[in-house]
Order: structure tokens, then sequence, then C-alpha cells
């Protein structure tokens, strides 16, 4: 039995949903809550919505927020710790300037608030609770809205100046697609959820047939999710396939460029998308990565993360231990 002192939260902030739980000292998950993640006003707006899942987590566990030993929050952009803010979270509504999000949800919920990069804390809990448990170097790769990445090294995350990670926006053709960052050919370009479904848009534009869009307002979606993507590959719909395809593809070009450079033991692939495909998929991704790794006889291992879709939220409530 835990007193409630020992409990903490954590919150992962995704440019979709807000995802909120409650983790005893075991990281035992006891309740959770998820909000859709605003997609205007700003970010105090944001902030309201996040205190809301936690605060529904919380209930769910039955105990008060204001009880929590901390609260941990894995958040996109760029996150300052010790200044409690976050700024340039291009996926969330009109959040560039910094935004004292601890001292926000603080005021809100009655707890210590920890912030933390959603990619690294992420990686952190696949590392030291999931997949990646068996491994010393670890290369965590999040493939959703945006395709984010995580490394670990010798059991240390390399952050380097505050940037390190970013396999999202790694080259895999010079000149190719443009990335929802501006530039051209990153493997975002092609495997990103939001660059997937601009291109799938573009397609329909120009007369393509897809059940894609039918699928969204089926569900009463505004936006093309994991679950639509998956549906969609299930009933062999071409355009679907064909994007899939090519994230894939350059997916394995990517991972393999990183894997060359760094040598890590295991790739663990997360992500909204990559948790939805599942293992078959990672076990695609490395069929991908093949051709152009150097060391081509002794491939890392490519995993599924083993914490689902809960993982961001469970490595965001490690801040708070
Ligand atoms: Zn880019």
């Amino acid at each position: 039995m835990n007193d409630n002192g020992q409990l903490r939260g954590g919150i992962d902030l995704g440019g979709t949903k807000i995802a909120a739980i409650i983790v005893d000292a075991d990281n035992q998950v006891l309740g959770q809550s998820r909000q859709p993640t605003p997609t205007g006003g700003g970010p105090a707006d944001v902030a309201r919505q996040m205190a809301e899942a936690m605060s529904g987590a919380a209930e769910a566990a039955g105990v008060k927020t204001r009880a929590l030993q901390g609260i941990g929050v894995g958040s996109p952009g760029d996150v300052d710790n010790d200044a409690g803010t976050v700024s340039n979270a291009r996926n969330l509504p009109d959040w560039i300037a910094p935004f004292e999000l601890a001292a926000a949800l603080s005021k809100q919920l009655g707890s210590a608030v920890h912030l933390g990069n959603d990619v690294q804390v992420a990686t952190r809990a696949e590392f030291e609770l999931g997949a990646g448990r068996p491994y010393e170097s670890v290369l965590g790769v999040f493939w959703g809205t945006g395709v984010g990445g995580g490394i670990i090294l010798n059991g240390v995350p390399w952050r380097g100046r505050g940037g390190a990670g970013e396999i999202g926006h790694t080259v895999v053709r010079r000149g190719g697609a443009q990335c929802p960052c501006g530039r051209r050919g990153c493997l975002e370009a092609y495997a990103g959820r939001g660059a997937m479904e601009t291109r799938a848009r573009n397609e329909v534009d120009k007369g393509t047939k897809t059940e894609l869009f039918k699928l969204m307002k089926a569900r009463g979606r505004d936006r093309l999710t994991s679950s639509i993507w998956d549906q969609a590959l299930q009933q062999e719909d071409p355009l679907a396939t064909e994007l899939i395809d090519r994230a894939v593809q350059a997916l394995g070009a990517g991972i393999a460029s990183a894997v060359n450079l760094l040598d890590v033991e295991a790739v663990v692939i997360g992500g909204g998308l990559g948790v939805r495909f599942g293992q078959p998929m990672a076990e695609r991704i490395s069929t991908e990565m093949h051709p152009h790794l150097f060391n081509d006889s002794r491939p890392p291992a490519v995993r599924v993360a083993a914490l689902g879709d809960l993982g961001g939220a469970i490595g965001a409530a490690l801040l708070a231990a």
C-alpha cells in the first residue's frame, strides 16, 4: 500500500493529445486520463487542458493532485526546466515565446512541476523500463506527427548542446520533399504523419482516390490519426499503402545513417504510428535499414516501444522521482 506522498504524476503533451497518468513508486500506472490538445487559443489554454487531464488521472487513481510527490511533463519545443518555461513548440497553438508552463500547472494542481523534452523522457522510459532495458546504447525513434529521436550512449543521455536527436531532420534526399521545418529532403518530410497528410490532401486535389478522408469523416476526426492510417492499410488503400511504403523507406535510410554514425546496440521505435503498427512494422523498418548499414554483418536490434503510447507519460513521471 502506497501512501500518497510516493505517487507521482506524468503528463505527455503531444501534438494531437494530452495523456496524463499517476504512477506509484514502482512506476505502475494507477490512473490515466486523456484530453485532445487544443488546436486554437494559446499556451494558457493548453496548460488548462493539461491540468484537466492530470486532475482526471488523479481522480481515477483516487488521489488529490496536491498530495503528489511531484508532476513531470514531457513537452515538445525548447524546454528550460530551470526557468520552468517552454518556447518554440511549433505543433502547438501560438506557442513561440517562452511560456511559464511549470508555474501555470503548479498553480492549478498544487504540486511541484518538472519539465523535460518529450522525446528525451520517452527514450529514458524505454531505456529504464521498456524495450531498451537489455542495452547500454539506444536510439529512440518516435514516429508520429513528426519524427523525433532520443539518444542514450553508455547509459547516459546525449543532448549535445541541447538540440541533439533531431533524426527527423536528417536528410534522406537532397533537394527532396518539403519538410514542415521549411527545409527539403528531411526524413520527416516523408515519414511524419503531418507531412504524409499534406501529401495525401495534395494527391486528392489532383484526383487520386483514397479511403483515408472518408475514414476520417466517418470517425468525426479532422486529421488523419494513426488508427486511420492503420485501417486504410488493412483495407489495402493504394494511396495509404504508397505513402507508408515511402515513409518506411525513408525511415530505413535515416535510421541506418544514424546507426552508421553512433553504432548503438538497439533502435526503439515508438510514437503514435510506431506503436500502432507494432513489431511487424519495426521488422519492415529493419529490413529497409539493411542496404544502408555500413556494418551490415551486425545490425542493431530494432524493437517496438514496450511501454506503448503511455511511454511518454511514464517517462515524464520519472522526472518527478
Ligand atoms: Zn525538416
